[in-house]
């Protein structure tokens, strides 16, 4: 398996909005510090914090801010003096921040705010919120690398939106590695068959036929391509892993061992599968199943195969699913 590939490397650079390590940069003073983030995910990921209504300026404590429509336009007004504007500022902060965002695997926002939360932010029409805003900040931070995944506190809390965010930290990272290695088609290939069975997870259908255009571009530069093939793999990967899916791809798995396995080790392999179907078992318990019959019986493709170990263990990602 892949245990290798995560053990004893380097932690993975994540930006963050300051609020959520617990620096006290509020509107108010205070922090909204996430003990899940720093603890948790810690052990994998450190943190670049940012906190962008300090960095144009702001004090504390300050007035809060709001985003709201004004002549056809997202702007981001005072909540009380609604004629001070921080649109520019929140944008060019952002902008300003290039460099050291080219360098990060991922971010994780705070959500709700007017600068950093990444979707559902209140706009408000009048005195009227809809849901249907991005933080100024994030929305340009997100426009610069839209293959970036961004991801905000609160849906972290979520287990599926949780892995799928982690999972994605992960494969942006190995895709990063495969840049710094010297991109070729046989590094591109390689990398597509080695996340093949994650992407079907996500989505079969997108997943073939990424691989069917990654087959027929190889006439043109490889460098020329790179960018579309990431755009895509990323967008795969943020539709929503299903179980029925995860059930096919572990099928597939189970297919592999066909010749290896007798008659009780089979029907317990598919007791479990079936029992993952139906909801009475997390996706950890099949796919240890398995980790274990190819660590008997060694399959260069299974090997060589992230599905089974997406993101470390003590990550525990794989049991709430
Ligand atoms: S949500 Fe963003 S702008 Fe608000 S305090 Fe946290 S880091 Fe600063």
């Amino acid at each position: 398996m892949n245990a290798e590939d995560t053990a004893d490397q380097p932690k993975i650079l994540i930006g963050i909005s300051s609020c959520l390590v617990g620096e006290k940069v509020r509107f108010d003073g205070g922090h909204k510090q996430n003990r899940y983030i720093l603890d948790t995910l810690g052990q994998y990921f450190s943190y670049r914090p940012f906190c962008p209504e300090m960095a144009i300026g702001l004090g504390i404590p300050r007035e809060t801010i709001r985003l709201a429509v004004i002549d056809n336009h997202v702007e981001a007004i005072g909540n009380k003096h609604t004629e001070l504007t921080f649109t520019r500022p929140l944008m060019r902060i952002a902008e300003e921040q290039v460099n050291w965002h080219r360098q990060l695997f991922g971010y994780i926002v705070k959500k709700d705010s007017p600068s950093c939360g990444m979707e559902r932010v209140k706009v408000y029409r009048g005195d009227l919120p809809k849901r249907e805003g991005v933080g100024l900040y994030t929305a340009t931070l997100m426009r610069n690398f839209p293959t970036l995944p961004v991801e905000e506190e609160g849906r972290l809390g979520d287990p599926i939106l949780r892995e799928s965010f982690v999972k994605r930290v992960f494969i942006y990272k190995r895709w990063h590695e495969l840049l710094a290695r010297g991109l070729d088609w046989a590094g591109l290939t390689d990398f597509h068959a080695r996340h093949k069975l994650i992407l079907y997870s996500h989505n079969q259908e997108l997943g073939r036929q990424l691989g069917r255009e990654l087959a027929a571009s190889h006439q043109q530069p490889v460098d020329d391509y790179a960018a579309k093939y990431l755009a895509q793999l990323m967008n795969i990967l943020k539709i929503s892993a299903k179980r029925s899916n995860h059930v096919n791809v572990l099928e597939h798995i189970r297919g592999y061992l066909k010749q290896n396995l007798d008659k009780s080790d089979k029907q317990e392999l598919t007791e479990s599968i079936e029992n993952y179907r139906r909801g009475l078992l997390p996706l950890i318990v099949p796919i240890t199943l398995l980790r274990h019959h190819f660590r008997r019986n060694p399959q260069d493709y299974i090997e060589r195969s992230y599905y089974l170990q997406p993101h470390p263990d003590e990550l525990m990602l794989l049991n709430s699913l």
